[in-house]
């Protein structure tokens, strides 16, 4: 079978108008989980640049991120580790406020999820303002990992979430 392309991922995500507020256009991407061959190629994009055994863990975003990074992490041989919203880890953690459009918003990690100097991917569904995926990134350093690269699957390019994250190796598959 011939590798999956970006334009075939993007033809599948779903755009759904006013959610889930009026204004928004929501990314749907259920329709690339349920076909078995844009799943498995979202991750072969999604992992293109490391090969098994080159990374140690790989980090996921509460909650759609889950899907990808644990996908990625068995692809990789790596470990999986979540970051979730505040309130939800059983165990000791670190935590980090993030600005939202209104108000704010705390992501968490255990505080033993990652050694110091894990060479560590970032995997999320999609960068938007960048808000989250930078709070993520601070608590990855707090914790002294070392990212390889932050990849997400859809990037909202007018929203510049890139600047957030600026310095750091990012790459996105389909850019809107
Ligand atoms: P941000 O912190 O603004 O980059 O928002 C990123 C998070 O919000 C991601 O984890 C996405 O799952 C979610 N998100 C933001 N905007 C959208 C959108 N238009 N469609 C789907 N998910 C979105």
């Amino acid at each position: 079978m011939p590798p999956v392309t970006a334009p075939e991922i993007e033809h599948a995500i779903r755009n759904v108008p006013d959610f889930p507020k009026p204004g928004i256009q929501f990314k749907d991407i259920t329709p690339v989980l349920a076909d078995a061959r844009l799943f498995a190629g979202s991750i072969d994009l999604l992992t293109a640049n490391f090969k098994p055994g080159t990374v140690d863990a790989v980090v996921g975003i509460d909650a759609r991120g889950f899907i990808f990074a644990a996908a990625a992490a068995t692809k990789l041989h790596a470990g999986f580790v979540p970051v979730r919203k505040k309130g939800k880890l059983p165990y000791k953690t670190i935590e980090q406020d993030y600005a939202l459009e209104y108000g704010h918003a705390t992501v968490a990690m255990h505080t033993d999820a990652l050694r110091p100097g894990a060479r560590v991917l970032l995997i999320d569904d999609l960068l938007a303002t960048g808000g989250t995926s930078a709070a993520a990134v601070r608590l990855m350093k707090k914790l002294g990992a070392q990212i390889l690269e932050i990849t997400f699957l859809i990037e909202l390019k007018f929203l510049n979430g890139r600047e957030k994250l600026k310095g750091l190796p990012v790459r996105s598959i389909v850019v809107y």
